[in-house]
């Protein structure tokens, strides 16, 4: 037997916002590699929240959340940065590229904090864009890009540290249906060449065609297809 160590461990999570909104309670959860996760729940059932925590951006009021192994309780908001530099990336449903910089140049920044040279980090973000169908694009600025295709440079951009997972909320949510199903199918494609992902969505369409649902409602989760399917 090989003893993997989860990626991502949710241990008893709570997070209180001000004002007294319970948006997680009590949450345990554990992505293993190579899973292709879809967190499902309808809006404000608490999924934005539950990707913050999963991803260090905020810090849980009560209970664990572990990055491969490491409580982000132990760690300073440096050592934070370092551990979401080298082990996560993200894709939002509002792409965050910047608006002035190539297609390459926004990909590049994924490895700012890396202390890569120049010339390495335009070469893999090259790299990364091709691996996404958009080798033909390296110069374009967001706006001179479809919705579809931003969202394929956010992912390159998420893709090019070669993190231990890339965490997406709603990725298709400011998408038309046609450029939603691409950006999915691409994911699939990540996933099968050995990418662990999870993805935040309130679709039930998309989160059936992935290999695991946790399910969630009013911060709690509700179900999970892995521990039911466990032996
Ligand atoms: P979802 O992503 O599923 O729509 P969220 O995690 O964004 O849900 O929100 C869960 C609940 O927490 C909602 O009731 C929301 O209004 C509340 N909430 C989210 N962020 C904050 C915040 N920064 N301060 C106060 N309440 C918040
Ligand atoms: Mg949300």
């Amino acid at each position: 037997m090989t003893t993997t160590r989860p990626v991502i461990e949710l241990d008893r999570v709570t997070k209180s916002y001000p004002g007294g909104v319970q948006a997680l309670r009590d949450a345990s959860l554990r992505i293993w590699p190579d899973e292709l996760t879809a967190i499902v729940g309808p809006s404000g059932s608490g999924k934005s929240t539950m990707l913050q925590l999963m991803g260090t951006l905020d810090r849980p009021t009560h209970g664990t959340v572990r990055i491969l192994g490491h409580d982000v309780a132990t760690l300073d908001d440096r050592q934070l940065s370092a551990v979401r530099a080298a082990w996560i990336g993200f894709v939002f449903q509002q792409f965050h590229l910047t608006a002035h910089l190539t297609a390459v140049q926004n990909v590049a920044n994924g490895l700012f904090y890396h202390g890569i040279p120049r010339r390495t980090r335009l070469r893999r973000a090259a790299e990364a864009l091709d691996r996404v169908g958009l080798g033909h694009r390296l110069s374009h600025r967001p706006h001179e890009l479809s919705g579809g295709e931003r969202q394929r440079v956010a992912i390159a951009r998420a893709l090019v540290a070669r993190p231990a997972i890339v965490l997406a909320d709603e990725p298709t949510g400011a998408l038309d249906s046609r450029s939603g199903e691409t950006v999915i199918a691409l994911l699939h494609e990540l996933h099968a060449e050995g990418t662990t992902i999870t993805v935040i969505t309130h679709d039930q369409g998309i989160s059936r065609s992935f290999d695991r649902q946790v399910e969630i409602l009013d911060g709690a989760i509700r179900g999970d297809s892995a521990a039911e399917s466990a032996t």
